[in-house]
């Protein structure tokens, strides 16, 4: 399902040259033409993509300046509307239409809690409070409906039935809605010592190894958590996760004195969660805490393995006369649960050891 009419926020806007009252402002991946100074940077907005089928209504009374109303049929009824199409105005593209969200007054009542934005819907829709989210698509609301090309007669013939329920339907995102496949990855070193794992759940604090929960006493990860105050500081319902290396840790590669931890993972354990890269680094970061080396934060992927193997070959950060492991490659957002990451190790690391 596409969403048409969606809750966005204008992340940049841009001047037209030549033009001194209109400009170019950025929701997702669209760029819209609008009235100069309407808009601000983080505002929030009603963003309509491209192919919305607007109800004839006076909200959108401008647009119909030089355009005229659209015939459609929706569900076997002919309709009638404006289409959003691709347009170009003083040599820019622009796609889809941003309006300010009063206009959702139209629809409920709009108000402002704090930084947050609700819509309390009228009382044919049970008075429902909705939090306007980005990404919150408000099409239903709106009755925005998707505008489809009238189909070729020699393709429609006579219909037998609604199309199969057990079979999906064909159809694509466009990449202005998916900015973050495009995200690259980050990428750190990996370090060569042993897992550990910080957690507080509902106020009880707890440390694991790799494999299991161990009982406070004076192994090395216990040690380590008291000598961070982590169970003081550790953030309730979050998890931390890292490497600890150095003296009688693996061969402590890095030859350093005593033992230290490294963090690369934050989970939050109440969403069932990791962190995305720049979450993981902010919390690590307050809590002063150190992160794993972070050797390229924007890291494209090579063409091949063999590429990737050789970009693991390298001098350790923490001791640059030691070769490293290898590196860990990662997305900075991920979809879903997934977490979209790898390891690779260095060849070199492998032939010394
Ligand atoms: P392996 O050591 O081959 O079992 O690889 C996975 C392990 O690498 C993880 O379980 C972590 O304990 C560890 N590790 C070390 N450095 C990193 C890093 N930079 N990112 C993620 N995991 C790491
Ligand atoms: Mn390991």
């Amino acid at each position: 399902m596409r969403h048409l009419a969606t809750i966005a926020k204008i992340e940049e806007l841009k001047n037209i040259p030549g033009a001194d009252k209109i400009e170019a402002a950025r929701v997702k991946g669209w760029w819209v033409v609008v009235m100069k100074d309407q808009f601000k940077i983080d505002d929030f907005v009603l963003y309509f993509e491209i192919d919305s089928f607007l109800p004839v209504k006076p909200e959108y009374d401008f647009l119909l300046k030089g355009n005229k109303l659209k015939k459609m049929l929706s569900e076997g009824k002919e309709v009638e509307g404006i289409r959003l199409r691709t347009i170009k105005l003083r040599g820019t593209v622009s796609q889809g239409l941003i309006l300010p969200l009063t206009i959702l007054n139209n629809y409920g009542n709009l108000e402002k809690i704090k930084d947050d934005w609700y819509l309390t819907l009228s009382k044919q829709k049970n008075m429902e409070k909705i939090k306007l989210e980005i990404g919150l698509d408000i099409s239903n609301i709106l009755g925005i409906i998707k505008y489809e090309q009238p189909v070729s007669p020699c393709l429609s013939g006579i219909v037998k039935g609604a199309f199969p329920s057990f079979l999906p339907k064909t159809d694509e995102e466009r990449i202005q809605n998916m900015a973050e496949v495009l995200d690259s990855y980050y990428m750190t070193e990996k370090l060569d010592g042993s897992s550990v794992t910080y957690y507080k759940k509902d106020g009880v604090f707890g440390v694991c190894s790799r494999n299991l929960e161990l009982q406070e006493g004076e192994t090395t990860q216990w040690k380590i958590a008291r000598e961070l105050n982590l169970k003081e500081k550790l953030y309730d319902n979050f998890a931390i996760q890292g490497e600890i290396v150095g003296e009688g840790i693996q061969k402590n590669p890095y030859k350093i004195r005593g033992q230290k931890v490294f963090f690369f993972n934050v989970y939050n354990i109440k969403f069932g969660k990791f962190l995305e890269f720049e979450d993981f680094k902010g919390m690590c970061d307050s809590l002063r805490l150190e992160t794993v080396p972070i050797l390229d934060e924007n890291f494209s992927l090579p063409k091949n393995v063999d590429e990737m193997l050789e970009i693991a070959i390298g001098k350790s950060m923490l001791n640059s006369e030691c070769e490293r492991e290898g590196v860990v490659a990662r997305k900075k957002s991920h979809i879903g649960n997934e977490r979209n990451s790898f390891k690779a190790i260095s060849n070199n690391y492998l032939l010394n050891e």
